[in-house]
């Protein structure tokens, strides 16, 4: 049995929590292997600081070494400080060289690693407190493991073969001998260069090494409980939901719920490998299991999310419903700028999508340079939220959206846009953003808990 343990940012952040990851670490009977994220406001600093002038190098290098050392300090002591000090001082020799380098500022992958620097040291220091409570441990980075990388610059994406082939030979064999490898999370190797997964990246990097070392469990070690039933400043009485399947997981990761990378699901749904969000703060509380099995919840709903700022934008064209191909070259230009589209909306002559309201220019920009003749008009909604409504199964049962719907009437809101069919597991509408807070509040009574 084989346990993928991921601890977050603030999970690694303070010596009280590196402290609380070790004695998490250790209670972990399974064989086991550790993916960490930069200590917190470490990758914030290196993205603030990678475009800084050359003058301010030696404070950037100075403050970064301080940050570790203050760690270590606090945590390690004797021979195992001497081990951590051997590995810090080779690895800040290459951190400043790198900020150092004229010529290494014109690589397209410069940013990605000058960011993803911050796991590179807080990998070491947990392997070597680990080391100092008597188990055997390496920090590992993604270069030593193999964890290969494909994409452009900043958003990345692992190649999941490669990786696991690379790690079956660099990671397995260590593991099986009863080794415990503390690795980098946030970035894979591409071209022999670091390129990172995004910003919170490291909870895809451990689901990837799961999926690789076909481990039989990952857990995520966060700040919070787990996911919850709805935004808890918005309901306070939003519950801890104790199971959901992958598709729930999903939908909720990626519309509103800050608790999961929404790409983590990916590589542990491809092999049945179960995921777990767990508090390093209260590693007493149960947290959330997700993974395939599927049982009925007392609510018809499991949780209701939301994402604001949003705009819609609608495009009317006389000749959409005879010409598709119209569709398709708006979307192309919606999406030249990676705009991300969080719903499609089509009528006989209009087409409608929701998109982030910082985007709008940008796609405005760009379908001007459609040819005359595609479009008529334009228009502009903004100042709308999209609410997720996820449960299970439920584009299969009866009178859902109704009773939905009716809950989004009785708060007053109109409905500006609807999304149903897509997913079985999400219905998605859009409502002015004034009525967000009412509407969901509404739903999470009715749907959540059940009263109605
Ligand atoms: N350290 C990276 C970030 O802050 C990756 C992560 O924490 O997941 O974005
Ligand atoms: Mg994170």
């Amino acid at each position: 049995m084989i346990t993928v343990m991921k601890f977050g940012g603030t999970s690694v952040g303070s010596p009280d929590a590196l402290r609380r990851a070790v004695n998490i670490i250790i209670n972990e009977k399974n064989d086991k292997a550790v993916v960490v994220s930069a200590m917190s406001g470490v990758t914030n600093f290196l993205v603030g600081a990678v475009d800084d002038p050359p003058s301010n190098r030696d404070e950037i290098v100075r403050q970064f070494e301080k940050k570790h050392l203050d760690a270590a300090a606090q945590v390690l002591e004797g021979e195992y400080m001497d081990g951590f000090m051997k590995e810090f001082e080779v690895r800040m020799s290459k951190f400043r060289e790198l900020i150092d380098s004229a010529e290494a500022r014109k690589d397209p992958y410069y940013r990605d690693n000058v960011t993803s620097q911050g796991e590179r040291f807080s990998s070491l220091l947990l392997a070597h407190m680990l080391r100092a409570a008597g188990v055997r441990a390496a920090a590992l980075t993604s270069e030593d493991c193999g964890i290969t990388a494909e994409g452009k610059p900043l958003s990345g994406s692992a190649d999941l073969q490669r990786t696991e082939a690379q790690m079956a030979i660099n990671v397995k064999p260590y593991i099986r001998d009863g080794g415990v490898p503390v690795i980098t999370g946030f970035y894979g190797v591409k071209d022999g260069y670091p390129l990172t997964f995004g910003r919170g990246g490291s909870d895809y990097s451990a689901a990837v090494v799961a999926n690789a070392l076909n481990a039989d469990v990952l857990e995520i070690w966060t700040d919070v409980d787990g996911f919850m039933s709805a935004d808890p400043r918005i309901v306070p009485d939003a519950l801890l939901i104790d199971e959901m399947s992958f598709g729930e997981a999903a939908e909720l990761a990626y519309f509103g719920a800050k608790v999961l990378h929404p790409r983590t699901i990916e590589p542990v749904r491809m092999k049945h490998i179960p995921l777990k969000v767990k508090n390093s703060f209260r590693p007493d509380v149960p947290g959330t299991v997700i993974h395939h099995l599927r049982k009925p919840t007392k609510g018809l709903l499991k949780s209701v999310a939301m994402k604001t700022d949003l705009s819609i934008i609608s495009i009317e064209s006389a000749e959409i419903a005879f010409y598709p191909d119209i569709v398709g070259r708006i979307i192309g230009k919606i999406a030249e700028n990676e705009v991300v589209i969080y719903s499609i909306s089509t009528s006989l002559s209009t087409v409608a999508f929701l998109v982030h309201s910082n985007d709008i220019k940008a796609v405005l920009n760009n379908l001007n340079t459609l040819s005359t003749g595609d479009i008529e008009r334009i228009e502009v909604k903004n100042n709308v939220a999209l609410i997720c409504a996820v449960g299970d199964d439920l584009l299969a049962r009866c009178g859902v959206s109704g009773d939905i719907f009716m809950a989004v009437k009785e708060a007053r809101a109109n409905v500006e846009m609807i999304s149903e069919g897509a997913s079985d597991v999400s219905l998605n509408f859009v409502v002015p953003m004034s009525k967000v807070t009412d509407v969901i509040t509404m739903l999470h009574r009715k749907y959540v808990r059940g009263d109605q």
